[in-house]
């Protein structure tokens, strides 16, 4: 395999000292494997605000753009609460996700045995669970038109739109799909085709990409019985696909059946590149943490599971991405837990950096 190009963007708060940790997987990669990433690195979020008076600055965007996969740490913190909106740190990230047009969120939502415990259901319903939500994140409510708060009468109206095209839903669908296909094949769609003309429209479309995948078992579901199944039995799924507005509730439902906002991965992905590689952005679904950046308590699991999913994805590299994640199962297992883990009974917490060591520790060189 040629080298591969990986855009780090460390961010605000906590993401430099978690992308550190990953910056030492990666290290072990180059070390380990038959070819290296050639990594560059850039500013995002509040850093980039301090350095270039703007989020994201266009040099960055240019590197985005080439990079085979970019990951990011978090953005912003109460010291930009000031700034006017377009230049506030979510800017930078929400441009990134706009201008390369990544259009699939993927949130895995995966229970470690050894954190079964942190869950607010039951340890049977939970243990073992490993599914993936892919939401439509570009289009929908969020960003139909018409929207506003108008005058109508003697009061004001709030409207927001609910907007799909076909090709919108396709390319989703198609995603989630190919992700079913490289897992236990089964895909279950969520809208409220019961209420919503997009609805039916979604189901409609869906189905029809489904004929070009006969391997996959696919169902549909009203989205409100997915929330409802999702939290009664939620092993019964493999990979989910949803809009915009309720793959955003329901991604959140299933991050929490695993416990810990320190745990949880995320990528988004584009249209094809012409390598054949999607666009990709990979991020922790946590953010800056200010309230414990710079004391070594972070949790740098979910950014370095991120990298594990960029390695999956972007690279097709997934039997490393399996060492990644068994690595960190191993170091869990083995009771080593960073202070947003402890339970009743564990021993000291250890910090972010020696979390980061005991993860390499556990990595195989195969
Ligand atoms: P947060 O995710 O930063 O923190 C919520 C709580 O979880 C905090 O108590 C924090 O200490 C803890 N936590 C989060 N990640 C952790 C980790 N890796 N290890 C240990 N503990 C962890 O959410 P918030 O406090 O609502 O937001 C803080 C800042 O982050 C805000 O400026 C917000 O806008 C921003 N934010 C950014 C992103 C992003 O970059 N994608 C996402 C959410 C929030």
């Amino acid at each position: 395999m040629s080298n591969p190009s990986l855009l780090i963007l460390p961010g605000d708060g906590i993401g430099p000292e978690v992308m550190a940790e990953v910056r030492k997987v990666i290290n072990w990669f180059n070390k380990n494997r038959d070819f290296e990433f050639n990594v560059s690195e850039g500013l995002v979020g509040g850093s980039a605000y301090e350095r270039h008076g703007t989020p994201l600055h266009d040099d960055t965007l240019a590197q985005a753009q080439s990079a085979d996969a970019i990951l990011l740490g978090a953005v912003g913190g109460p010291k930009y609460d000031h700034l006017d909106f377009n230049l506030k740190p979510e800017r930078g990230l929400l441009r990134l996700r706009k201008e390369l047009d990544l259009f699939a969120n993927l949130r895995p939502a995966q229970c470690f045995d050894a954190l079964s415990d942190f869950s607010s259901l039951k340890n049977e319903i939970v243990a073992g669970l490993d599914i993936l939500i892919v939401r439509e994140l570009t289009s929908g409510v969020y960003f139909g038109e018409p929207r506003g708060i108008f005058e109508e009468g003697n009061e004001r109206i709030g409207i927001n739109t609910q907007r799909y095209t076909e090709s919108e839903i396709e390319r989703v669908a198609r995603s989630a799909f190919d992700l079913a296909m490289q897992r236990d094949k089964k895909l279950c769609s969520m809208e409220k085709a019961n209420v919503m003309e997009t609805g039916i429209l979604w189901r409609e479309v869906v189905t029809r990409v489904g004929d070009d995948y006969p391997d996959i078992d696919l169902t549909h579901m009203y989205a409100d019985a997915g929330a409802m199944q999702l939290t009664r039995w939620p092993k019964q799924f493999d990979v989910i696909v949803t809009d915009n507005l309720f793959g955003d509730l329901l991604s959140d439902l299933a991050a929490m059946l695993t416990g810990s906002l320190g745990m949880l991965p995320s990528a988004s992905l584009g249209s094809q590149m012409p390598n054949g590689r999607p666009k990709a952005l990979y991020e922790p679904v946590h953010g800056s943490a200010p309230d414990i950046a710079g004391t070594g308590k972070s949790n740098p699991i979910a950014c370095i599971l991120s990298f594990a999913m960029a390695l999956r994805y972007s690279f097709n590299m997934r039997e490393d991405a399996d060492i990644i994640e068994y690595a960190v199962q191993s170091v869990l297992a083995d009771g080593l837990r960073t202070a947003d883990l402890l339970g009743q009974g564990d021993l000291a917490p250890i910090s972010t950096s020696e979390m980061g060591d005991a993860i390499i520790a556990k990595l195989l060189v195969s």
